[in-house]
């Protein structure tokens, strides 16, 4: 579903962020990206969703070089993939409802559709009942159910997370990472970068540790041992 093949990334300023990273993430798959901060997990996700292009080598995504995709081609693979972040990114001024439904908006869905969808994605995260609350009315967790719902309402087969639990108490971390698990089991490949060592010790997952830009460890069912 996600393949980097010796993958390297300098920024305009010159620093290397990823090195040679070769991976290979199948469909269906639950994996933790870990390591301390500035050591490049950010930056993995963005050359996934083509927020960033490779310097070097091929980043594929559901068989496709996302570097050689066109302008044009880009919404098409930025709709394949859901991304969360630890700071929500939700619009204030937007209830619940429209901020899911914004995602809709962009990509010009029919407005039945978009009824359709839009109630499924709320009960799909637990958050029905808040459908016309403000985003200041929420707690954090609950705004960041409102991203993975806005995140997952084009269904897309993968969904990034970029420190999804940095911004939550523990007990709220545990239930977001629940809620993944079980979107990961209906069957949406997930990766999520994290430094949050007790969720991923307690998940028992794949885990992939990056250390200075390079893979360093990649086991199933690891510990964060970064
Ligand atoms: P992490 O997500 O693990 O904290 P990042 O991928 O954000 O790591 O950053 C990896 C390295 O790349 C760091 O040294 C960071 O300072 C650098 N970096 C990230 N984004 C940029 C950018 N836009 N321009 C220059 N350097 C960057």
């Amino acid at each position: 579903m996600i393949r980097f093949v010796d993958v390297s990334l300098a920024y305009p300023n010159g620093t290397v962020a990823l090195r040679n990273i070769d991976l290979a993430i199948d469909k269906g798959e639950f994996v933790f990206l870990v390591g301390p901060s500035g050591m490049g997990k950010s930056s993995l996700l963005k050359l996934v969703y083509r927020e960033e292009r490779p310097s070097r080598g091929q980043v594929l995504v559901a068989g496709r070089d996302v570097s050689r995709l066109s302008r044009k081609q880009v919404p098409a693979l930025r709709r394949s993939v859901g991304v969360i972040f630890q700071d929500f990114r939700l619009l204030p001024q937007r209830t619940v409802s429209e901020n899911v439904g914004f995602a809709l908006d962009v990509i010009g869905c029919p407005k039945r559709e978009k009824h359709r969808r839009v109630p499924r994605a709320l009960d799909l995260v637990g958050l029905s009942h808040k459908a016309d609350a403000y985003p200041d009315e929420l707690s954090g967790g609950e705004q960041q159910r409102v991203s993975i719902a806005r995140a997952l309402v084009n269904n897309p087969p993968i969904l990034l997370a970029d420190e999804p639990t940095g911004n939550l108490d523990p007990e709220t971390s545990w239930t977001i990472m629940q809620l993944l698990a079980k979107i990961n089991v209906k069957g949406t490949t997930v990766v999520v970068a994290t430094h949050d060592r007790d969720v991923v010790d307690r998940m028992s997952r794949r885990v992939v540790t990056l250390d200075q830009g390079s893979i360093k460890d990649d086991r199933e069912r690891g510990a964060y041992d970064a």
